[in-house]
């Protein structure tokens, strides 16, 4: 254990002085000066995430002010969601109570540094728990601005700390008996390793994985609509989401208009300086990820009916960069249709109406997200209900938002965060009775 790691285990695991113990209602004031501080910090926030990942500044804006959307949602409705429950039974008091685990380790990955850990540590510190931060090694700027943040705001550094350790010694920190449970969000390839490090330390863990979110445009859908909502759900964040439309699944009848469209509207997302308040499109957040997004594209290529409609080129300047890319005549069986794409590529499927659709559309080992364009209302709500993810939208993207539960099945991972489900994942569900 390196220094740093044995430092942050005794803030956390230092007896927390009464003063800074958090009753609820000290644990709501800190969300709220965690919020004020997120906003009045947002600028040179965006600036650290552009310079360390490449997220266009203005996106990087936006996501600070979401994590101070998600403080404040927490610190509004945390004494509702932590309250005990009167149960109606037989004996004279039946009461469930939420208490909670301790210190909860968190690792975190690099597409939205600040809002994939504030999504958790906001309910996190309200139900009362600490926090071991793990970041993504490529981004330990944003690791420290927020371990710095908290404590400035809280004025205790004693509720969150952060270390520097790489993915492959989580399994060191899955095992201290000082942790009591793990959260995680990343990679499926990652989770699987972390979910059987929990479970050989019988540590509960919450798994945020990744996605191939199926986007299913039907005939009657409004196309201009439909083209524009798929190419800013695939473009978000440079692509790389894990809600990010990555399979466009469009009726045969309007397949080619449909990718004319898409094509005007990612024509707008040209690569340029992240830094830039204009930009739309900046680089990738590492060549390694931009190498192996390029190798899926060019597989996919080899495949005879994939037919490459823009971008596919790696640009001759230095850096992750890749232009927006849209394949169509994708299939299954096609890389660009079973792998995950976490790039700036849109990958076009032609279907034969909804039945066929969603056959697709859920033919992947993921499920995530997925969204279902039309006009008829009655066959979008039943469409919606055969797609197998953790949230379907009806003629706009997925999205995450503070108020409503967020997470996947299957090898999308497991748990909720967010919303009212969110708060009660790492809380002691405990019953007290007496006769
Ligand atoms: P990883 O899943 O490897 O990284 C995410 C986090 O997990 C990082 O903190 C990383 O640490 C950590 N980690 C890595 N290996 C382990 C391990 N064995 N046990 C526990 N934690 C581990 O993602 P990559 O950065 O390599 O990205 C690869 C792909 O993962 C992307 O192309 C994308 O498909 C997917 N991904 C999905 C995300 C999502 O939001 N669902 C987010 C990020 C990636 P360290 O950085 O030190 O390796």
């Amino acid at each position: 254990m390196n220094a740093m790691t044995q430092a942050a285990f005794h803030r956390l695991s230092d007896p927390v002085p009464d003063s800074c113990h958090g009753g609820l209602d000290e644990r709501v004031g800190w969300l709220r000066a965690i919020a004020d501080r997120l906003e009045s910090e947002a600028g040179p926030l965006a600036m650290l995430m552009a310079k360390e990942m490449g997220k266009p500044v203005t996106q990087g804006r936006s996501e600070a002010e979401k994590c101070a959307w998600v403080c404040r949602y927490y610190a509004d409705h945390a004494v509702d969601f932590l309250a005990d429950e009167t149960i109606d039974t037989d004996r004279a008091e039946s009461l469930v109570t939420r208490a909670p685990l301790g210190l909860v380790l968190a690792v975190m990955p690099w597409n939205f540094p600040l809002w994939q850990t504030f999504r958790f540590a906001a309910p996190a510190l309200a139900a009362g728990n600490r926090i071991l931060l793990k970041h993504a090694s490529n981004v330990p700027g944003c690791a420290a601005a927020i371990d710095r943040l908290i404590a400035d705001a809280t004025g205790s550094d004693r509720l969150l700390a952060h270390v520097e350790v790489p993915g492959s010694q989580v399994k060191d920190l899955i095992a201290d008996d000082r942790v009591a449970a793990v959260t995680f969000t990343g990679s499926t390839r990652a989770g699987r390793k972390l979910a059987s490090a929990c479970g050989e330390h019988l540590k509960k863990c919450v798994l945020e994985l990744g996605g191939s979110d199926p986007y299913l445009v039907l005939e009657d859908a409004d196309l201009d609509h439909a083209a524009a909502t798929c190419a800013a759900a695939r473009m978000i964040n440079n692509g790389q989401s894990c809600i990010a439309a990555k399979r466009l699944l469009v009726a045969a009848p309007v397949h080619d208009e449909f990718v004319d469209r898409l094509r005007a509207e990612l024509a707008a997302y040209e690569m340029a300086d992240p830094l830039d308040p204009g930009t739309k499109l900046g680089p990738l957040a590492r060549e390694d990820l931009r190498d192996a997004l390029h190798d899926q594209v060019q597989r996919s290529l080899g495949d005879n009916t994939a037919k490459l409609i823009m971008g596919g080129e790696i640009p001759d300047r230095e850096g992750a960069w890749y232009p927006a890319t849209l394949v169509a005549g994708v299939r299954r069986g096609t890389p660009l249709f079973e792998e995950e794409t976490f790039g700036p590529v849109a990958a076009v499927v032609r279907v034969n109406g909804a039945t066929d659709g969603v056959e697709l559309a859920n033919a992947t080992s993921f499920g995530l997200g997925a969204a279902v364009f039309s006009e008829d209302l009655d066959l979008a709500r039943r469409t919606a209900r055969q797609l197998k993810a953790g949230t379907v939208a009806i003629n706009t993207q997925v999205v995450s938002d503070p108020r409503l539960p967020f997470g996947g099945t299957k090898d999308s991972g497991w748990g909720r965060e967010l919303g009212r489900a969110g708060i009660h994942e790492f809380v002691n569900l405990k019953t007290l009775l007496r006769e």
